[in-house]
């Protein structure tokens, strides 16, 4: 044999429990395979009592990414050599990445939102108002980032009070952005001067086809209305909005946006975003 051979590929994986029906590996793989890269995504069950070991695994085999969701965005921050400014203002991990031995967080929900809105919404979020329904951790990653980028104000409207009250002081407390907290009473109609309205909850996530109850006759035309859910991309929530003029942004788009920059920070290279989302609306049986 005269050529040498490299059979080795390069690893990255997510870690979930329950992790099963988690799409991101057709997203990732799909990404991978348009980039020409020999980089394999695994699909892996971590019980919460498991993470420890698991991450010394991920980190002994070099793999090159992790990502995390449910139970682990939390807990992960321990393991780790360190994490982002913005990932600690989230106080969650969705992605790990490794520069030299160490293994690094970051969180890549909030900026995938960001690059929605400014790639797909063509809107710097830098002196707008936006109204964001939900204070779970989806919610928690899109208001910090924009905070982060200049927001002039948000405002958390969420079912539970002590939730929302607390993500509204900790944007509140990033400098420069008016947060306020609103109670979400049945048929919640959001101020006068709103530019961006987005729904942060899980409301609306395939099988559950309801959508959030608020006033739908206070969307203008023009205003810019987002949803976090990826699955189905045309939510009930954006049908609505979209009937009266909104510019709508699907939780599709933030989903591989946010893949797309781990992918960055695995390989190095742009992410081939629209195979990605190709692969994705595929699953989701909207191709
Ligand atoms: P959490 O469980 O942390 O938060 C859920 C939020 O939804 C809470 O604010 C909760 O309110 C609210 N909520 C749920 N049901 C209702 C209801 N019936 N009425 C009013 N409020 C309700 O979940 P996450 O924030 O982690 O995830 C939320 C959604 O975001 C998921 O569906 C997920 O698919 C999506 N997501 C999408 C991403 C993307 O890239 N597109 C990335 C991350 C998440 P309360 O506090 O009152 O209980």
């Amino acid at each position: 044999m005269t050529e040498s051979r490299n059979y080795k590929s390069e690893l990255a994986a997510v870690f979930g429990h329950p992790v099963a029906e988690n799409p991101t590996i057709v997203m990732m793989e799909a990404a991978f395979r348009a980039a020409g890269v020999d980089y394999r995504y695994l699909t892996i069950e971590v019980l919460p009592e498991d993470l420890a070991a698991a991450v010394g695994g991920a980190r002994a085999m070099g793999f090159r990414g992790v990502n995390l969701t449910i139970p682990h965005k939390i807990e992960v921050i321990r393991l780790l050599d360190g994490i982002s400014e913005n990932a600690a203002l989230i106080g969650a991990v969705n992605t790990v990445y490794r520069r030299g031995d160490k293994l690094l967080g970051e969180n890549t929900d909030g900026k995938g939102f960001l690059a929605s809105l400014k790639e797909e919404g063509d809107l710097d979020p830098a002196g707008r108002s936006f109204v964001i329904l939900g204070a779970g951790g989806a919610a928690r990653a899109v208001s910090v980032e924009l905070a982060l980028a200049k927001a002039a104000r948000i405002v958390i409207v969420n079912r539970d009070e002590g939730r929302g009250r607390a993500l509204a002081e900790r944007v509140a407390g990033i400098g420069g952005t008016k947060a306020e907290y609103a109670a979400w009473t049945p048929g919640y109609r959001m101020p006068e001067g709103i530019d961006v309205l987005a729904n942060a909850t899980s409301i609306g996530l395939y099988p559950d086809p309801s959508r959030p109850d608020i006033e739908y006759g206070a969307i203008r035309a023009g205003m810019v209305v987002c949803d976090v859910i990826p699955n189905p991309p045309r939510s009930s929530f954006l049908k609505e909005a979209a009937a009266r003029g909104a510019k709508t942004l699907d939780g599709l788009g933030m989903l591989v946006n946010q893949g797309a920059i781990g992918f960055k920070l695995w390989t190095g290279l742009e992410a081939p975003v629209g195979e990605m989302r190709r692969a994705l609306a595929g699953e989701f049986g909207d191709a």
